[in-house]
């Protein structure tokens, strides 16, 4: 098809967007300028003579993104708004190398990432991983200039370096900067469910709603990823209906459906990250899970054994969900003392504990009794907490600063659910986001990005991926958004 699309608007555009780090940022500054500068007026240009058309299929932080780089375009949302599965406030997000870790007195930049990159994802760094890091300056600097504020430093949980960094309240909420850097050009679409992919001679030609079919050249596909699917949580779960949190179309499986439908390839379907705490549990209401100081946790996880088997501050990670299948289950130890804190901080209702309680966290009035209670010898816990007590802060074992008196004033065992957070699996896309067909060849008109693309699938990242995601997740629909506008398709 055409593609007379902005050439001369754009002209810092016209680079195709290659994994040189030192493009990068040149093409960040591309996607910047380009949406700053819309250069059609109409809304509705799909099917005009001599305009590409556009059509993005899911308004997640992914879709979004790709909408901020163009300057017209459509963007369908199944949902009644925009945001997909990030739309809350408590992110946590990866980058290396930004200002808030040089503040903070963090030494950290891509190098240390990659050489520590398959322990933290149990798969080597690829070209995309190094690009995606060599990027993150520019996506924070991207994202705070719009608005979203970064406050606070927790370590990443193999390497410890400092570098997830959580959104603060006082900032827009990621979604809602994305939302707004969406050009009038794009057409916004919510309460629209795609059913299907239309296509002519091998090309993809636009998308299906019921009988409309919305012609496009090029067509993107951003439904997220896999981890909602009902057979995934049948799997991997026995069918656990409260693993999923959402009731929406997100995390539908949506992409991997179609690829059985069309032909498409799939990278790593049994890609799934997962986070403890089950949402919607009293206790992760209360944000018990959450909200454990990360230098001082009066927490210790073991494992049905009794060992201790992670950092404390590995709360967060993905390792511990994969730790979950190995260490068959894990249980955080707290003293009855800081767990009473906990809850009258957290102002649970003592009148609706006995409600919650009994099903997530365990009390007794000795360690021996606790003991029995969960099967875990209480000598092995006095043991285990006085090997943290002299911890050596270089090995492998981090210390505790403030170790939980276990053994006077009893003690509680919390046994968290897990829950599944995200995909890195999804649609086999090559370096520019092009989808693949199972022959590994390109699918003429066909795009994906965030986790509809396993945004940090083994091609990317390794099968646990990284904690903290959603930095690729946007910078994959930034820089596909940037190859679409310019009109590199
Ligand atoms: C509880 C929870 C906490 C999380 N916390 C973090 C965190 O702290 N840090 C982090 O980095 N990541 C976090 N994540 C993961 C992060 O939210 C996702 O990785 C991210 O939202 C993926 O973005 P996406 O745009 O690829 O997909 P999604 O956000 O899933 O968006 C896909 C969109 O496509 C729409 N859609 C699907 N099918 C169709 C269709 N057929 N037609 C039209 N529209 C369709 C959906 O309605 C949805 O809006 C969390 C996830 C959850 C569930």
């Amino acid at each position: 098809m055409l593609s007379l699309y902005a050439w001369s608007a754009i002209p810092s555009c016209y680079l195709r967007f290659g994994y040189d780090s030192s493009v990068l940022p040149l093409l960040l500054a591309c996607v910047q300028s380009d949406s700053a500068a819309p250069v059609h007026d109409s809304p509705d240009d799909s099917g005009e003579e001599g305009v590409p058309s556009i059509v993005i299929i899911g308004g997640g932080p992914a879709g979004m993104a790709v909408a901020g780089a163009l300057s017209s375009g459509r963007l369908l949302e199944a949902a009644d708004v925009l945001g997909g599965r990030a739309d809350r406030d408590n992110l946590t997000i990866t980058f290396v190398d930004t200002p808030l870790q040089a503040a903070s007195g963090i030494e950290d930049d891509p190098e240390q990432a990659l050489a520590r990159w398959a322990d933290m994802t149990g798969g080597p760094p690829t070209d995309m991983t190094a690009a995606w890091l060599e990027a993150s300056p520019e996506i924070y600097d991207r994202l705070v200039s719009m608005g979203v504020g970064f406050s606070t430093l927790s370590p990443d949980p193999i390497t410890h370096v400092a570098r997830l960094h959580e959104v603060s309240l006082e900032g827009s909420r990621i979604t809602a900067a994305l939302q707004e850097a969406i050009p009038a050009g794009v057409e916004v679409r919510t309460g629209t469910w795609v059913d299907g992919l239309a296509l002519e001679d091998g090309r993809v030609v636009g998308v299906e709603i019921g009988d409309e079919t919305i012609a496009a050249d090029a067509v993107v596909i951003a439904t997220g990823g896999f981890s909602g699917d009902s057979s995934v949580i049948e799997a991997i779960t026995g069918g656990d209906p409260s693993f999923w949190p959402g009731e929406s179309a997100s995390g539908n499986g949506q992409a991997l459906a179609w690829a059985d439908q069309y032909g498409l390839g799939t990278d790593c379907e049994a890609c799934v990250g997962w986070r403890w705490g089950r949402l919607g549990s009293p206790l992760a209401e209360q944000g018990l899970e959450v909200n454990l100081p990360p230098e001082n946790a009066p927490w210790v996880w073991v494992n049905r054994e009794g060992h201790r088997f992670v950092d404390e501050t590995q709360n967060w990670s993905i390792t511990l969900g994969s730790a979950w299948e190995a260490q068959n289950g894990p249980v955080a130890l707290i003293s009855a003392a800081d767990m009473a804190g906990l809850i009258a901080g957290e102002a649970v209702d003592p009148d609706d504990a006995a409600s919650w309680l009994p099903a997530e966290v365990l009390c007794a009035d000795s360690l021996e009794a606790l003991g029995e209670l969960i099967a875990i010898d209480a000598k092995d816990m006095t043991d285990l907490r006085a090997r943290l007590a002299n911890a050596d802060s270089e090995g492998t074992e981090r210390p505790l600063q403030d170790p939980p008196d276990l053994e006077s004033g009893g003690a509680c065992a919390v046994q968290p659910g897990r829950i599944a957070l995200k995909t890195f699996g999804g649609l086999a896309v090559d370096d520019d986001g092009r989808v693949l067909d199972l022959g590994g060849e390109p699918v003429p008109g066909l795009y994906a990005a965030g986790e509809a693309a396993g945004m940090l699938a083994p091609g990317w990242a390794g099968t646990n991926g990284v904690d903290g995601s959603l930095s690729a997740v946007v910078w994959s629909g930034w820089r596909l958004g940037a190859l679409l506008a310019a009109g590199d398709r």
